[in-house]
């Protein structure tokens, strides 16, 4: 029998959900029911690539998704169905531009240097109504809401549903607050392999906007979705282990900050490539109303407008919070989950390799102090920037895989076109007297 076949069998399973991420980090999927899987199993569920946004043809073959069975995730707000990760193949070969599938690709690359890369995302969301135009709770409305007990216990219901979730997947989830933002919140679990994280956190946003649904409310990750308040963000921590699992080689105690010199490196690749990968940690126009945002509501953004890195201060683009690890405050909560962790490891690996330099570390407060760094780059003021950044950088661009690379401009520089297409009051209001 399968392993879907028997894992169906073991646990009810009625209906297999076969999913896939597009471009824009979209989830796709056919529910295929439990009889139908062995085959789905072994051959995939077909797909016409076009229809997603993936740079493809009406008139390419089949694209079909070969789900990956160690991944299999019984839903535990519908038991029975579960979703399955997919690979997809186009003609028997793996398609290059499948986000999942650039991930698979640059963790084999970093295994053939004996480097196991492990990650955590912090993931931050709003509840808010069914329609999304307002924040749920009409009583969230603290000019400082960080860590608002009441706030969060009036979503209790949806938190502890969530969170109870991750306790039964065995994810490690260890806290939950709302966050800097009224109406938002998030939710902590423990960092894994890189692709276990790329699929939790693409299982971790079904899941939310699933369980929120429920409630009659409607969850969002988007970068910035109310002007005046803190965004999404989508902080990535990396660590990167030997073959063991045991040892941690961004860690040496004797070092700065406990960053090892392979640690540093990989830093200095992140740093060096930092305006490029934005395109692809900051992937929507709406991206840059977080990044290089006014002052919020709160006092703070918490989003970094500058390529600097610091120690256990959150001002910067990169924060070293204790040794042998750091974070990517950049990545908002439109990042795909698989190209998030790619495009990290990418710049990473190139870092390691030309052992690159992270640069002058910063230790002051950035949004009260940054107009006296003259020697640090400016993230991207938009998405059309960020585009080119990413398209003029052939060395990460290489790394990513050229089909992938050029996929992605294209599909973006399009995004970029439809919205420059939308006419907004905006415009009217400024140039109408003229
Ligand atoms: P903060 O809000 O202070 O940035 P959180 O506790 O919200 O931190 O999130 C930290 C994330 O980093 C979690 O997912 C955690 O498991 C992960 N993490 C902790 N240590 C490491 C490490 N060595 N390597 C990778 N990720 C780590
Ligand atoms: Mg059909
Ligand atoms: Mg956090
Ligand atoms: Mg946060
Ligand atoms: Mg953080």
């Amino acid at each position: 029998m399968s392993k879907l076949a028997t894992f169906a069998k073991k646990h009810g399973i009625k209906y297999f959900m076969v999913s896939f991420t597009d471009l824009f980090g979209g989830q796709r999927a056919k529910l295929v029911p439990a009889q139908a899987i062995a085959d789905m199993e072994a051959d995939g569920a077909g797909f016409a690539g076009f229809a997603a946004w993936l740079d493809m043809t009406p008139a390419h073959p089949d694209m079909l998704a070969v789900p990956d069975a160690d991944a299999v995730i019984q839903l535990p707000w519908k038991p029975d169905v579960a979703w399955v990760p997919a690979d997809c193949v186009m003609e028997g070969e793996p398609v290059a531009q499948a986000p999942r599938n650039v991930l698979k690709t640059l963790l084999k690359e970093a295994e053939g240097e004996g480097l196991y890369v492990k990650t955590g995302v912090e993931a931050e969301f709003f509840l808010l109504t069914p329609e999304g135009d307002a924040i749920s709770d009409p009583f969230d409305t603290a000019e400082k809401p960080c860590y608002d007990q009441q706030a969060v216990m009036r979503r209790y219901d949806v938190i502890a549903e969530i969170c109870d979730y991750m306790l039964d997947l065995g994810w490690g989830p260890y806290q939950n607050d709302h966050e800097d933002a009224n109406g938002q919140f998030e939710m902590n679990w423990e960092f894994d392999d890189a692709l276990v994280t790329a699929d939790r956190h693409s299982f971790f946003k079904f899941m939310v906007k699933s369980v929120a649904e429920k409630h009659g409310l409607r969850a969002t990750f988007m970068p910035k979705p109310i002007a005046s308040l803190t965004g999404n963000g989508c902080h990535t921590h990396i660590s990167v282990w030997d073959k063991t699992g045991k040892t941690n080689v961004f860690a040496d105690d004797a070092q700065e900050l406990g960053l090892s010199t392979d640690g540093r490196s990989f830093l200095g690749g992140i740093m060096k490539h930092a305006t490029a990968l934005a395109a692809i940690t900051n992937p929507t126009v709406n991206s840059y109303k977080r990044i290089n945002a006014p002052v919020t509501a709160s006092g703070a953004t918490w989003a970094p407008n500058t390529v600097t890195w610091s120690g256990n201060n959150r001002t910067h683009m990169v924060r070293v919070p204790g040794p042998g690890r750091f974070e990517l405050r950049l990545p908002d909560g439109a990042a795909n989950p698989y190209l998030l962790q790619a495009v990290i490891i990418a710049a990473g690996l190139s870092g390691l390799r030309s052992k690159a330099d992270p640069g002058k570390r910063y230790d002051i407060d950035m949004y009260a102090e940054g107009h006296t760094v003259t020697d640090a780059k400016k993230l991207p003021l938009n998405l059309l920037d960020a585009i080119r950044e990413y398209d003029g950088d052939a060395a990460l661009k290489e790394m990513m895989g050229a089909e992938f690379s050029s996929a992605f401009v294209k599909m973006k520089t399009q995004e970029w076109n439809s919205y420059m297409g939308h006419f907004s009051d905006w415009e009217k209001a400024n140039a109408l007297d003229i």
